[in-house]
């Protein structure tokens, strides 16, 4: 394996910019809709604790499924494997990740995994917290300590724009509460999964997450522990078997390392023993994956021999 400079960063982002032409910006949560298809942005953040960075990486953007993998941290910590893993199943899907149909072919109406949206539905309501605010906190206290940046919080615009048209998240939590699955109220609920999914970052304090799950949940800089191991390993498989979505397989075969991707067109990837990478380009392809961020990763993957397989 060689190692990373930040010379490589910005050669290889520049190589693969044009890919934003053969994407779309996500649309269906209306705020994401006006992202700039054009803005792109990288960050490696090695574990000796120096970060490169190439193009706009000081551009924030809301990690909107990359929350999933935070949210299931907070709950493995909070109440253990197995409580969570009687609410949220643990294998891949092979539908897209807003998809209903399963739920209804399942017994006992279990999501498949935490990181489709059923599956992280399911998780966040386990959050600790008497309402929605606390949830949030407890949410955010983690995530600050794993960017070692207090001022990491949410966009209130996203938020509210996919409060407003959240249908299907909707639908997918109803129906489970329907099945006892989900407890309390819904909108509270949503009010607690659109502010974590609206959670805002740059490349660099993304990174910087990715880079505590590549030294197995301890800070990048101290080694201090921030996630037990368990639970950091048990976060990386998911991003390996559904961490892509309905693309994890071939993402696995193409690249080769834990990671997840959101809508907004943010991807952060685990390099076991080296780093955290996080790449931004909000045009998306099919499966809703950034085409800059999964071109720029296979890329880099070859280069430097990153698959874990
Ligand atoms: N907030 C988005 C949703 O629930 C997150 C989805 C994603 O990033 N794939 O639809």
């Amino acid at each position: 394996m060689s190692l990373m400079t930040e010379k490589d960063l910005e050669y290889w982002l520049e190589h693969v910019r044009i890919y934003a032409n053969n994407g779309e910006v996500a649309d269906y949560i209306p705020a994401l809709a006006n992202q700039q298809p054009e803005i792109n942005a990288a960050a490696f953040y090695a574990l000796k604790g120096e970060c490169y960075t190439a193009g706009q990486f000081e551009y924030t953007f809301t990690i909107q499924s990359i929350s999933k993998v935070l949210s299931l941290a907070l709950a493995l910590i909070q109440h253990g494997e197995n409580a969570v893993f009687s609410r949220v199943g643990k294998e891949p899907s092979s539908d897209p990740f807003y998809s209903i149909r399963k739920l209804e072919l399942e017994d006992p109406g279990i999501p498949l995994n935490p990181m489709i949206n059923a599956g992280a539905l399911s998780v966040t309501n386990m959050i600790r917290g008497r309402d929605s605010d606390e949830m949030v906190s407890e949410l955010l206290a983690l995530v600050r300590r794993l960017c070692d940046d207090d001022s990491i919080s949410y966009d209130e615009k996203v938020a509210k724009s996919e409060m407003e048209t959240a249908f299907l998240n909707r639908s997918l939590a109803y129906f489970m509460k329907q099945n006892g699955i989900i407890t309390g109220s819904i909108e509270e609920l949503m009010d607690v999964y659109t502010r974590q999914c609206a959670i805002k970052m740059n490349v660099k304090q993304l990174a910087r997450v990715a880079a505590v799950f590549a030294n197995d949940g301890r800070d990048p800089v101290t080694l201090k522990p921030l996630i037990p191991l368990t639970v950091a390993r048990i976060c990386k498989t998911f991003m390996v078997t559904c961490g892509m979505y309905d693309y994890s397989g071939t993402f696995a075969i193409n690249v080769g390392i834990p990671a997840k991707s959101g809508v907004s067109g943010a991807i952060m990837g685990v390099i076991k023993e080296e780093g955290g990478i996080a790449v931004f380009g909000p045009a998306l392809d099919e499966q809703g994956n950034s085409v800059v961020g999964i071109r720029l990763l296979e890329k880099l993957a070859e280069e430097k021999h990153w698959s874990i397989f």
